[in-house]
């Protein structure tokens, strides 16, 4: 007997929403890190991205039994997953200067050492800037880095996701070949990717229309295969196509625009990621239009 398609009605309706990809936005720390999940929580958000310290500068407070806890079990009781911690913006993992180079390796373990204290998902890293001498040893010294950042840790379910960058000062990572040779570079690590489109705009993937975007996605198939993209840091953006300049923006009031970025978010290719704004915002309130944009996009017909 034939079974019955079915295509209208609550049951549909529960498949199409498992096949959805999760949300999220780059939610703030103060007051504790568990207030991340609170906030993406309140904003109806099933994933959320963090910094598990400040970003911008060298020390970090360990972090405390309690706060792990409280981490732990709010996590619990709000279901948001997965978590994702952006890794600090000091870190060069392809420095060619020897202080920077080591000072950004032991800032990177200790990055992976509190990931794992915190049970995250993910840890997101740049993978660096060899300025002055050139992308292959940067490539060379960036995966090095990782592995020596990494040795002797149980990572446990922990990912690192190499996001691809603007191409800024002399940054690699702007092309997906880049994170290809790191990753061939480290068959023993659990790496992955996260694709931010802002960066892969500026940095020439033109994303803008329909077979712009399937090119993108072809390539970063073929090079680093869309199952180990993770994450999706969904930006519009405020510098032009090929600038090489990292700005994030609202979406649908950048360059990238909200066609286009209804196109990715609803790409079956990557479905299986989460999709986090890192859209500027004083208020995580402030962020509601690009969170109900996204979440527009993902339950709306495919464009
Ligand atoms: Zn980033
Ligand atoms: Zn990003």
């Amino acid at each position: 007997m034939k079974r019955e398609r079915v295509t209208e009605g609550p049951i549909a309706e529960t498949k199409r929403r498992v096949k959805q990809p999760r949300i999220g936005f780059h939610a703030p720390i103060s007051g504790g890190l568990h207030n991340a999940l609170l906030r993406s929580s309140e904003l109806d958000c099933q994933t959320v991205q963090i910094f598990s310290r400040n970003p911008r500068g060298w020390k970090a407070k360990p972090l405390g039994d309690e706060e792990v806890e409280l981490f732990k079990r709010v996590r619990r009781q709000t279901k948001i997953s997965p978590v994702a911690i952006h890794a600090n913006y000091l870190i060069n993992l392809a420095a060619a200067d020897d202080a920077m180079l080591q000072m950004s390796r032991a800032s990177f373990r200790e990055e992976l050492e509190r990931a794992i204290l915190l049970r995250a998902d993910y840890l997101v890293v740049h993978p660096g800037s060899a300025r002055g001498a050139g992308e292959t040893e940067g490539i060379h010294a960036c995966a090095e880095s990782l592995k020596r950042a990494a040795d002797g840790l149980e990572l446990g379910s922990l990912r690192i996701l190499l996001e691809n960058t603007a191409g800024q000062g002399e940054c690699i990572g702007h092309r997906f070949e880049h994170l290809r040779e790191i990753m061939k570079a480290c068959p023993a690590l659990p790496l992955g990717v996260c694709f931010d489109t802002a960066h892969a705009f500026t940095a020439g993937y033109d994303i803008r229309t329909a077979d712009g975007l399937e090119a993108t996605i072809q390539t970063l198939d073929r090079e680093v295969g869309t199952k180990r993209v993770r994450a999706i840091h969904f930006n519009d953006s405020k510098a032009e196509y090929y600038s090489r300049v990292d700005r994030h923006w609202h979406i649908g009031h950048g360059y990238i625009g909200r066609d286009a970025l209804r196109r990715v978010a609803c790409h079956p290719k990557l479905s299986h990621s989460a999709f986090i704004l890192e859209t500027p915002y004083d208020k995580p309130e402030d962020n509601k239009p690009n969170i109900e944009a996204l979440r527009s996009f993902i339950a709306g017909p495919n464009p």
